[in-house]
């Protein structure tokens, strides 16, 4: 006898449906549990005695008073993507003095480079440029593949965090910019990501799949670390996009007239390993097509109709010959035969939550830091925000 198929439902408002996550749930009108959080989270946002522009200001006062006498009042994470660039040109706008950071994990698009350099040169700012150690690099990436784990950008984003604070440090900067925004953003289906912050994660999952040699020079924050950054350095990170009618494609319009940047044709095509990772290796070994997130997010943000995201959709995720180039590429960097690579696409994926994780000791310290500004605000020692 066949098992009963569950029935799979759709949301009636975004793109989402329940073959795309375990956690997700309906309301009676059919629009599901990510689009109610969306308008949950937006709201909670909104919901502050004055206009997110004003905060916003408020902000950039505090920057540049903190960085008076300083070389720089802040940190931008800079990856050539939209997002950042369109932070860079806003950045640019109000004045500010950032110290401009990217990472160079290998991967980088000679357009991306090309993008990053020429932002940098038209604003007169200096740029870090943290390159990190190509070899040990690909023994974490090969790590993760073997591994079976989905999210594989943890360990790109993870480097940026911990230089970013490291430089924070070291320059007194008080501040960090940075690209994430709700409008396109806020939507992500659980279990298509993992924590940035684990390092815990990355350093078990390493040690079970990587090549057994000790780790050097990848940079890292673990938990004690990033408390000490938290408790005592203060660094307020700022999701600045989140503050101003953010339009990704009026905002691409603007870094094309105002800083000559050029289009990757897709969300974090800046890099030739994102690029693959989102158009082969997520659809192909964890059946995830990242569109759909963020096709979800410009609906929810009424940036398009669920219709033309629909049609959106229904175009091919790559182009044959250009896959064929790309898999080629990137199987000949990571020095992996076609056969290793199949069985690495058709091996068992594993959770991140399967390996050592300090994500319990994250939880206990924002509940820890929720109960004492509650109980800071209650003796009014602490601004009711
Ligand atoms: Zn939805």
């Amino acid at each position: 006898m066949q098992a009963e198929q569950p029935i799979q439902q759709t949301c009636t408002h975004c793109l989402l449906s329940s073959a795309d996550t375990e956690v997700i749930s309906f309301n009676n009108d059919g629009v599901c549990s990510y689009c109610t959080g969306y308008e949950q989270t937006i709201r909670a946002f909104n919901k502050h005695a004055d206009a997110p522009e004003v905060r916003l200001n408020r902000m950039v006062s505090d920057m540049k008073a903190k960085g008076q006498g300083q070389r720089y009042d802040c940190i931008l994470g800079l990856s050539g993507g939209t997002d950042s660039t369109y932070l860079a040109w806003w950045a640019h706008q109000q004045g500010l003095r950032p110290l401009v950071v990217h990472m160079d994990n290998g991967w980088n698009s000679e357009l991306a480079v090309k993008n990053i350099e020429n932002i940098c040169t038209r604003l007169g700012w200096d740029l870090h440029t943290h390159v990190i150690d190509w070899e040990e690099f690909r023994e974490l990436q090969l790590a993760y593949l073997r591994a079976g784990v989905i999210d594989i950008e943890v360990l790109t984003d993870h480097a940026i965090y911990a230089v970013i604070y490291r430089l924070a440090r070291k320059y007194n900067i008080k501040y960090t910019l940075n690209g994430f925004n709700y409008a396109t953003e806020a939507i992500m289906p659980k279990g298509w990501t993992y924590n940035k912050r684990d390092y815990e994660n990355i350093r078990d999952i390493y040690k079970k799949y990587g090549s057994g040699k000790k780790l050097k020079t990848y940079p890292h924050l673990g938990f004690s670390g990033a408390l000490w950054y938290h408790l005592f350095l203060k660094i307020e990170n700022v999701n600045v996009l989140n503050y101003l009618p953010y339009n990704k494609e009026e905002a691409k319009k603007i870094i094309t007239a105002e800083l000559g940047w050029r289009d990757y044709g897709g969300k974090h095509f800046e890099s030739v390993f994102t690029k693959f990772y989102q158009i082969y290796i997520l659809p192909g070994k964890f059946g995830v097509d990242k569109r759909k997130c963020h096709l979800s997010n410009l609906i929810c943000s009424g940036q398009i109709t669920r219709e033309q995201a629909l049609e959106e959709l229904k175009m091919p995720l790559y182009d044959e010959a250009e896959l064929r180039d790309e898999k080629q590429f990137v199987l000949k960097k990571f020095g992996l035969s076609e056969t290793e690579f199949d069985a690495i696409m058709n091996g068992p994926v594993r959770k991140h939550e399967a390996f050592k994780t300090d994500k319990v000791l994250w939880q206990r310290y924002f509940k820890f830091i929720g109960l004492l500004n509650g109980c800071l605000k209650a003796i009014g020692l602490r601004r009711k925000s």
